[in-house]
């Protein structure tokens, strides 16, 4: 196995779990990664910044063709899903895109949800802030309590503060999704461990802070950006849910 570039702007569909029927959009380029985060269990790979050659996928004819399969087939998805190669809302033209797709959604199939996969590190920005308002769920990324296993784990490009993603995140005014992805291992000689009773209760005291609507909990699936890391079984993910259940009082899912 090997992770995993989207080689077109258009994927799936895909049984999803989460979602349903849902088709994926990847609005970054076809042959890259681009995200501000590396994160260690990434199933795109290593986020390389050095290569600056590469083009967004256009969104025009992305948007054309979508038109054209929901004209076709209202019924067919249950959702269409924001996600890819990277960190979706980095497109200099997110917000138009979205609110496009947004349109053509209600004018052809008004019972298909939009959902979005974001690691939240944008959504002080004009254009994310608007364009979310356009989507039905938003599910953002928050897989530490310390700033400590936050740098392990997600491995920001540049200097990111977690409690500034989490200040943020309780400022929202939409319902807040929180999708936290738990590994253990050891990569590159670094211990990764976002497991501990420790660490369980610094990421509770964020998700008290933020009032998520539900927290979306899962482990590997796929292959991962870097080697090393263990799959936290069901059981053990359960005890950390019911824990949430208890002390934060949201609904919580465990993939
Ligand atoms: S935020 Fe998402 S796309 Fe970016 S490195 Fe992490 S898992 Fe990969």
């Amino acid at each position: 196995m090997s992770t995993i570039l989207f080689d077109s702007g258009i994927f799936g569909p895909i049984n999803s779990r989460r979602f349903g029927k849902s088709l994926g959009l990847n609005l970054l380029p076809s042959d890259k990664k681009l995200c501000n985060y590396n994160c260690v269990y990434c199933e795109c790979g290593i986020t390389d910044l050095t290569d600056k050659n590469y083009s967004m996928t256009e969104l025009e004819p992305m948007l054309t063709a979508l038109k054209e399969r929901l004209e076709a087939n209202p019924d067919e998805l249950d959702y269409i899903t924001l996600a890819g190669n990277g960190e979706p809302t980095l497109h200099p033209y997110f917000g138009e895109f979205v609110a496009e797709l947004s349109d053509i959604r209600n004018a052809y199939a008004p019972k298909c949800k939009i959902a979005l996969l974001t690691n939240a590190t944008t959504i002080d920005k004009m254009t994310v802030k608007g364009a979310i308002k356009y989507i039905d769920e938003v599910q953002f990324k928050l897989d530490a309590g310390s700033q400590a296993v936050f740098e392990r784990i997600n491995k920001p490009v540049g200097i990111v503060n977690l409690r500034d993603i989490v200040e943020k995140l309780s400022k929202q005014t939409i319902d807040v999704v929180i999708q936290s992805m738990f590994v253990r291992g050891e990569v590159n000689g670094e211990s990764i461990n976002n497991t501990s009773f420790e660490e369980v209760k610094q990421w509770i005291g964020h998700l008290n802070k933020i009032e998520p609507q539900r927290v979306v909990m899962y482990s590997l699936d796929r292959d991962t950006a870097y080697k090393g890391l263990e799959k936290i079984d069901l059981k053990e993910l359960e005890v950390i849910a019911q824990r949430v259940r208890l002390e934060v009082g949201c609904e919580v899912e465990v993939f």
